[in-house]
Protein backbone atom coordinates (compact mmCIF):
# COMPACT_ATOMS: atom_id res chain seq x y z
CA UNK A 1 0.00 0.00 0.00
CA UNK A 2 1.71 3.34 -1.11
CA UNK A 3 0.73 6.04 1.47
CA UNK A 4 2.10 8.60 -0.91
CA UNK A 5 -0.76 7.91 -3.57
CA UNK A 6 -3.59 7.70 -1.06
CA UNK A 7 -3.50 10.11 1.24
CA UNK A 8 -4.94 13.42 0.35
CA UNK A 9 -2.43 15.79 -0.98
CA UNK A 10 -3.36 18.61 1.69
CA UNK A 11 -2.73 16.31 4.50
CA UNK A 12 0.66 14.84 2.64
CA UNK A 13 2.00 18.70 2.44
CA UNK A 14 0.33 19.57 5.66
CA UNK A 15 2.75 21.14 8.31
CA UNK A 16 1.44 20.14 11.86
CA UNK A 17 0.95 22.50 14.47
CA UNK A 18 3.72 22.30 16.78
CA UNK A 19 3.25 22.78 20.56
CA UNK A 20 5.73 24.04 23.48
CA UNK A 21 5.47 20.48 24.78
CA UNK A 22 6.32 18.98 20.95
CA UNK A 23 9.61 21.49 21.11
CA UNK A 24 10.58 20.58 24.32
CA UNK A 25 9.55 17.33 26.25
CA UNK A 26 12.34 16.35 28.49
CA UNK A 27 12.53 16.93 32.32
CA UNK A 28 13.62 20.77 33.81
CA UNK A 29 13.68 22.90 36.26
CA UNK A 30 11.70 26.06 35.13
CA UNK A 31 8.89 25.32 32.10
CA UNK A 32 7.97 28.93 30.83
CA UNK A 33 7.35 27.98 27.54
CA UNK A 34 3.58 27.30 27.61
CA UNK A 35 1.95 30.24 28.75
CA UNK A 36 0.88 27.78 31.62
CA UNK A 37 -0.24 28.94 34.78
CA UNK A 38 1.96 27.85 37.51
CA UNK A 39 -0.17 26.98 40.24
CA UNK A 40 -3.05 24.50 40.58
CA UNK A 41 -0.49 21.86 39.82
CA UNK A 42 -0.62 18.90 38.24
CA UNK A 43 -3.77 20.32 36.22
CA UNK A 44 -2.23 23.45 35.04
CA UNK A 45 0.45 21.55 32.64
CA UNK A 46 -0.44 20.37 28.82
CA UNK A 47 -0.57 17.12 29.13
CA UNK A 48 1.97 14.58 26.87
CA UNK A 49 0.55 15.15 23.04
CA UNK A 50 1.92 11.73 22.19
CA UNK A 51 1.40 9.73 25.71
CA UNK A 52 4.75 8.25 25.51
CA UNK A 53 4.30 6.98 29.26
CA UNK A 54 0.42 5.22 28.48
CA UNK A 55 2.05 3.67 24.76
CA UNK A 56 5.12 2.32 26.45
CA UNK A 57 1.97 0.42 28.68
CA UNK A 58 -0.02 -0.39 25.80
CA UNK A 59 2.95 -1.53 23.98
CA UNK A 60 3.95 -3.99 26.54
CA UNK A 61 0.64 -5.47 27.04
CA UNK A 62 -0.27 -5.74 23.00
CA UNK A 63 3.47 -6.69 22.51
CA UNK A 64 3.45 -4.31 19.78
CA UNK A 65 5.55 -0.81 19.22
CA UNK A 66 4.74 2.46 20.96
CA UNK A 67 5.37 3.79 16.76
CA UNK A 68 2.49 2.11 15.58
CA UNK A 69 0.28 3.25 17.76
CA UNK A 70 -2.02 5.69 18.03
CA UNK A 71 -4.48 6.85 21.23
CA UNK A 72 -7.63 8.82 20.24
CA UNK A 73 -10.44 10.07 22.57
CA UNK A 74 -12.38 7.00 21.97
CA UNK A 75 -12.11 4.61 18.73
CA UNK A 76 -14.54 7.58 17.56
CA UNK A 77 -11.48 9.81 16.65
CA UNK A 78 -9.14 7.56 14.74
CA UNK A 79 -12.48 6.62 12.38
CA UNK A 80 -12.77 10.12 11.78
CA UNK A 81 -8.80 11.13 11.17
CA UNK A 82 -8.55 7.81 8.85
CA UNK A 83 -11.40 9.19 6.73
CA UNK A 84 -10.19 12.93 6.77
CA UNK A 85 -6.34 11.43 6.09
CA UNK A 86 -7.78 9.45 3.14
CA UNK A 87 -10.61 10.76 1.79
CA UNK A 88 -11.32 13.87 -0.83
CA UNK A 89 -14.64 15.15 0.35
CA UNK A 90 -17.18 14.12 -2.34
CA UNK A 91 -15.14 12.49 -4.47
CA UNK A 92 -13.54 9.15 -2.06
CA UNK A 93 -15.96 6.70 -0.64
CA UNK A 94 -15.62 4.21 1.99
CA UNK A 95 -16.99 0.76 1.73
CA UNK A 96 -18.96 -0.82 4.60
CA UNK A 97 -20.86 -4.30 5.66
CA UNK A 98 -24.49 -3.81 6.28
CA UNK A 99 -25.62 -3.77 9.40
CA UNK A 100 -22.63 -2.56 11.43
CA UNK A 101 -21.65 0.06 13.82
CA UNK A 102 -23.59 3.13 12.71
CA UNK A 103 -19.97 5.54 14.00
CA UNK A 104 -18.51 4.82 10.23
CA UNK A 105 -21.34 6.40 8.51
CA UNK A 106 -21.91 9.57 10.81
CA UNK A 107 -18.18 10.34 10.39
CA UNK A 108 -18.05 9.92 6.24
CA UNK A 109 -21.04 11.78 6.46
CA UNK A 110 -19.66 14.46 8.44
CA UNK A 111 -16.30 14.82 5.70
CA UNK A 112 -18.90 14.64 2.68
CA UNK A 113 -17.51 11.00 2.38
CA UNK A 114 -20.47 8.60 0.52
CA UNK A 115 -20.23 5.21 1.97
CA UNK A 116 -21.17 1.81 -0.09
CA UNK A 117 -23.24 -0.47 2.06
CA UNK A 118 -22.44 -4.35 1.51
CA UNK A 119 -25.19 -6.59 2.96
CA UNK A 120 -23.76 -9.47 5.10
CA UNK A 121 -24.12 -13.16 3.62
CA UNK A 122 -25.70 -16.04 5.67
CA UNK A 123 -24.98 -16.00 9.65
CA UNK A 124 -23.75 -12.44 9.61
CA UNK A 125 -20.80 -13.09 7.67
CA UNK A 126 -18.96 -11.05 5.13
CA UNK A 127 -19.80 -11.03 1.41
CA UNK A 128 -16.17 -11.44 -0.16
CA UNK A 129 -17.04 -11.35 -3.41
CA UNK A 130 -19.72 -8.14 -3.17
CA UNK A 131 -17.28 -6.17 -1.23
CA UNK A 132 -14.34 -6.47 -3.60
CA UNK A 133 -16.94 -5.88 -6.13
CA UNK A 134 -17.98 -2.52 -4.84
CA UNK A 135 -14.43 -1.44 -5.46
CA UNK A 136 -13.65 1.15 -7.83
CA UNK A 137 -10.95 3.61 -8.47
CA UNK A 138 -12.11 6.33 -5.43
CA UNK A 139 -12.64 3.53 -2.86
CA UNK A 140 -10.08 4.63 -0.49
CA UNK A 141 -11.07 2.61 2.67
CA UNK A 142 -12.88 -0.55 4.15
CA UNK A 143 -14.20 -1.09 7.28
CA UNK A 144 -14.75 -3.83 8.63
CA UNK A 145 -15.43 -4.89 12.20
CA UNK A 146 -15.39 -8.16 14.08
CA UNK A 147 -17.15 -9.32 16.44
CA UNK A 148 -19.56 -6.82 14.08
CA UNK A 149 -21.97 -4.59 16.43
CA UNK A 150 -24.84 -4.94 16.21
CA UNK A 151 -24.79 -8.49 14.81
CA UNK A 152 -21.86 -9.97 17.81
CA UNK A 153 -20.41 -12.58 15.61
CA UNK A 154 -16.84 -12.55 14.61
CA UNK A 155 -16.25 -12.50 11.06
CA UNK A 156 -14.42 -15.65 9.50
CA UNK A 157 -10.33 -15.20 9.37
CA UNK A 158 -10.14 -16.47 6.09
CA UNK A 159 -12.77 -13.68 4.72
CA UNK A 160 -10.81 -11.25 6.23
CA UNK A 161 -7.80 -12.49 4.72
CA UNK A 162 -9.36 -12.24 1.58
CA UNK A 163 -10.40 -8.34 1.82
CA UNK A 164 -6.17 -7.47 3.15
CA UNK A 165 -5.47 -9.28 -0.35
CA UNK A 166 -8.24 -8.68 -2.46
CA UNK A 167 -8.25 -4.37 -1.30
CA UNK A 168 -4.78 -2.78 -1.76
CA UNK A 169 -6.20 0.50 -0.06
CA UNK A 170 -6.62 0.51 3.97
CA UNK A 171 -8.76 -1.84 5.51
CA UNK A 172 -9.92 -0.86 8.98
CA UNK A 173 -10.68 -4.04 11.52
CA UNK A 174 -13.08 -2.73 14.46
CA UNK A 175 -12.11 -5.04 17.52
CA UNK A 176 -14.07 -3.04 19.96
CA UNK A 177 -15.45 -6.18 21.32
CA UNK A 178 -12.28 -8.24 21.03
CA UNK A 179 -11.28 -8.81 24.60
CA UNK A 180 -14.43 -11.22 24.57
CA UNK A 181 -12.29 -13.53 22.60
CA UNK A 182 -8.86 -12.40 22.34
CA UNK A 183 -7.77 -15.39 19.90
CA UNK A 184 -9.92 -13.70 17.13
CA UNK A 185 -8.02 -10.24 16.99
CA UNK A 186 -5.77 -9.54 13.57
CA UNK A 187 -3.35 -7.51 15.84
CA UNK A 188 -0.84 -10.59 15.59
CA UNK A 189 -0.69 -10.25 11.88
CA UNK A 190 -0.29 -6.07 11.67
CA UNK A 191 3.75 -7.09 10.32
CA UNK A 192 1.96 -9.55 8.10
CA UNK A 193 -1.01 -7.09 6.21
CA UNK A 194 0.57 -3.34 5.38
CA UNK A 195 -2.42 -2.09 5.24
CA UNK A 196 -4.15 -3.28 7.93
CA UNK A 197 -5.45 -0.98 10.39
CA UNK A 198 -7.01 -2.36 13.83
CA UNK A 199 -8.75 -0.54 16.56
CA UNK A 200 -9.67 -1.59 19.86
CA UNK A 201 -11.00 0.22 23.00
CA UNK A 202 -11.02 0.85 26.86
CA UNK A 203 -14.39 1.21 26.51
CA UNK A 204 -15.89 -2.43 26.63
CA UNK A 205 -14.15 -5.20 28.52
CA UNK A 206 -11.79 -2.81 30.54
CA UNK A 207 -14.57 -0.56 32.06
CA UNK A 208 -13.47 2.89 30.99
CA UNK A 209 -15.86 3.95 28.26
CA UNK A 210 -16.29 7.39 30.45
CA UNK A 211 -12.50 8.34 30.32
CA UNK A 212 -12.80 8.30 26.35
CA UNK A 213 -9.81 6.64 24.96
CA UNK A 214 -9.25 4.26 22.25
CA UNK A 215 -6.38 2.63 20.01
CA UNK A 216 -5.58 2.70 16.13
CA UNK A 217 -3.12 0.05 15.35
CA UNK A 218 -1.47 0.37 12.42
CA UNK A 219 1.96 0.73 10.26
CA UNK A 220 4.51 3.54 11.61
CA UNK A 221 4.20 5.79 8.61
CA UNK A 222 0.28 5.92 8.77
CA UNK A 223 0.29 6.36 12.52
CA UNK A 224 2.46 9.36 12.05
CA UNK A 225 0.10 11.21 9.66
CA UNK A 226 -2.58 10.22 11.98
CA UNK A 227 -0.39 11.94 14.87
CA UNK A 228 0.03 14.93 12.41
CA UNK A 229 -3.70 15.72 12.05
CA UNK A 230 -5.11 15.12 15.46
CA UNK A 231 -5.71 17.64 18.23
CA UNK A 232 -2.53 18.64 19.97
CA UNK A 233 -3.59 17.66 23.17
CA UNK A 234 -6.28 14.93 22.53
CA UNK A 235 -5.95 12.71 25.83
CA UNK A 236 -5.81 14.68 28.69
CA UNK A 237 -3.95 14.37 31.84
CA UNK A 238 -6.71 12.91 33.77
CA UNK A 239 -7.41 9.95 31.33
CA UNK A 240 -3.80 9.41 30.42
CA UNK A 241 -3.25 8.79 34.40
CA UNK A 242 -6.64 6.76 35.01
CA UNK A 243 -5.47 4.55 32.05
CA UNK A 244 -2.16 4.17 33.64
CA UNK A 245 -3.63 3.27 36.88
CA UNK A 246 -6.55 0.95 35.54
CA UNK A 247 -4.18 -0.89 33.32
CA UNK A 248 -2.85 -2.36 36.26
CA UNK A 249 -6.29 -3.89 36.31
CA UNK A 250 -5.73 -6.93 33.73
CA UNK A 251 -6.54 -9.39 35.70
CA UNK A 252 -9.64 -7.88 37.05
CA UNK A 253 -10.54 -7.28 33.54
CA UNK A 254 -10.02 -11.34 32.68
CA UNK A 255 -12.23 -12.11 35.53
CA UNK A 256 -15.03 -9.43 34.11
CA UNK A 257 -15.04 -11.07 30.71
CA UNK A 258 -15.35 -14.82 32.09
CA UNK A 259 -18.12 -13.67 34.40
CA UNK A 260 -20.01 -11.79 31.50
CA UNK A 261 -19.25 -14.95 29.20
CA UNK A 262 -21.11 -16.70 31.78
CA UNK A 263 -23.54 -14.58 32.04
CA UNK A 264 -24.43 -14.58 28.22
CA UNK A 265 -24.82 -17.74 27.95
CA UNK A 266 -27.15 -17.93 30.58
CA UNK A 267 -28.97 -14.90 29.41
CA UNK A 268 -29.27 -16.95 25.74
CA UNK A 269 -30.32 -20.00 27.14
CA UNK A 270 -33.68 -18.15 28.82
CA UNK A 271 -34.21 -15.88 26.76
CA UNK A 272 -34.81 -18.72 24.16
CA UNK A 273 -37.08 -20.09 26.22
CA UNK A 274 -39.49 -16.87 25.92
CA UNK A 275 -42.65 -18.06 23.38
CA UNK A 276 -42.17 -14.12 21.97
CA UNK A 277 -38.28 -14.78 21.42
CA UNK A 278 -37.71 -16.05 17.55
CA UNK A 279 -33.65 -16.76 17.74
CA UNK A 280 -31.32 -15.50 19.95
CA UNK A 281 -27.44 -15.00 17.49
CA UNK A 282 -24.55 -16.79 18.79
CA UNK A 283 -22.49 -13.91 20.22
CA UNK A 284 -18.70 -13.14 20.71
CA UNK A 285 -19.05 -10.11 22.48
CA UNK A 286 -20.61 -8.29 25.77
CA UNK A 287 -24.23 -8.04 24.09
CA UNK A 288 -27.20 -10.27 22.29
CA UNK A 289 -29.13 -9.59 19.45
CA UNK A 290 -32.33 -11.19 19.23
CA UNK A 291 -35.32 -11.48 16.94
CA UNK A 292 -38.54 -11.29 18.47
CA UNK A 293 -42.19 -10.83 17.80
CA UNK A 294 -42.97 -7.29 18.30
CA UNK A 295 -39.80 -5.50 19.27
CA UNK A 296 -41.26 -2.29 19.76
CA UNK A 297 -43.71 -3.41 22.11
CA UNK A 298 -41.41 -5.64 24.36
CA UNK A 299 -39.23 -2.31 23.80
CA UNK A 300 -41.51 0.30 25.23
CA UNK A 301 -43.10 -2.40 27.77
CA UNK A 302 -39.36 -2.87 29.17
CA UNK A 303 -39.00 1.48 29.19
CA UNK A 304 -41.63 1.29 31.30
CA UNK A 305 -40.15 -0.73 34.01
CA UNK A 306 -37.12 1.42 33.65
CA UNK A 307 -35.58 -1.03 31.77
CA UNK A 308 -33.49 0.25 28.75
CA UNK A 309 -32.16 -1.91 25.51
CA UNK A 310 -32.15 -1.17 21.69
CA UNK A 311 -34.48 -1.37 19.49
CA UNK A 312 -32.20 -2.41 15.88
CA UNK A 313 -35.65 -3.15 14.07
CA UNK A 314 -34.93 -0.43 11.41
CA UNK A 315 -31.49 -1.80 10.49
CA UNK A 316 -31.27 -3.51 7.13
CA UNK A 317 -31.17 -7.70 8.06
CA UNK A 318 -32.52 -6.73 11.91
CA UNK A 319 -35.69 -6.63 11.24
CA UNK A 320 -37.44 -7.12 14.63
CA UNK A 321 -34.39 -7.59 16.68
CA UNK A 322 -33.68 -5.82 19.91
CA UNK A 323 -30.11 -5.58 21.13
CA UNK A 324 -29.34 -6.53 24.72
CA UNK A 325 -26.33 -6.03 26.79
CA UNK A 326 -24.77 -8.40 29.05
CA UNK A 327 -25.50 -7.08 32.33
CA UNK A 328 -24.47 -8.18 35.97
CA UNK A 329 -26.34 -11.73 36.91
CA UNK A 330 -28.44 -9.24 38.87
CA UNK A 331 -29.41 -6.86 35.81
CA UNK A 332 -29.81 -9.75 33.89
CA UNK A 333 -32.40 -11.53 36.44
CA UNK A 334 -34.42 -8.02 36.41
CA UNK A 335 -34.62 -7.81 32.57
CA UNK A 336 -35.50 -11.30 32.38
CA UNK A 337 -38.04 -11.04 35.80
CA UNK A 338 -39.77 -8.12 33.60
CA UNK A 339 -39.75 -10.35 30.12
CA UNK A 340 -41.71 -12.88 32.00
CA UNK A 341 -44.22 -10.71 33.66
CA UNK A 342 -45.23 -9.50 29.94
CA UNK A 343 -46.78 -13.36 29.45
CA UNK A 344 -48.98 -12.29 32.55
CA UNK A 345 -50.25 -8.95 31.33
C1 LIG B 1 -18.54 0.64 21.38
C2 LIG B 1 -17.87 0.56 20.05
C3 LIG B 1 -16.73 1.30 19.80
C4 LIG B 1 -16.12 2.11 20.89
O1 LIG B 1 -16.09 3.40 20.67
P1 LIG B 1 -15.31 4.33 21.70
O2 LIG B 1 -15.35 5.62 20.97
O3 LIG B 1 -13.93 3.76 21.84
O4 LIG B 1 -16.05 4.31 22.99
C5 LIG B 1 -16.09 1.18 18.59
N1 LIG B 1 -16.56 0.35 17.65
C6 LIG B 1 -17.65 -0.39 17.86
C7 LIG B 1 -18.10 -1.33 16.84
C8 LIG B 1 -18.34 -0.28 19.06
O5 LIG B 1 -19.45 -1.01 19.26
Amino acid sequence: MNLDTLIRKNILDLKPYSSARDEFSGEAMVFLDANENPWNQPYNRYPDPLQRELKEKISRIKEIPVDSIFLGNGSDEPIDLLIKAFCEPGIHHIIQMEPTYGMYQVAAGINNTPVRRVPLADSYQLDVPAMLAAVDGNTRMIFLCSPNNPTGNLLRKDDIEAILYGFDGPVVVDEAYIDFRPEGSFLPLLGQYDNLIVLQTFSKAWGMAGIRLGMAFARPDLIAILNKIKYPYNINILTQAKALELLDNADEMSQWVSVLVKEREILAAQLTNLPFVEKVWPSDANFLLVKVKNARGIYNYLVSKGIIIRDRSRILLCEESLRITVGSEEENKILLQALQSMLEV
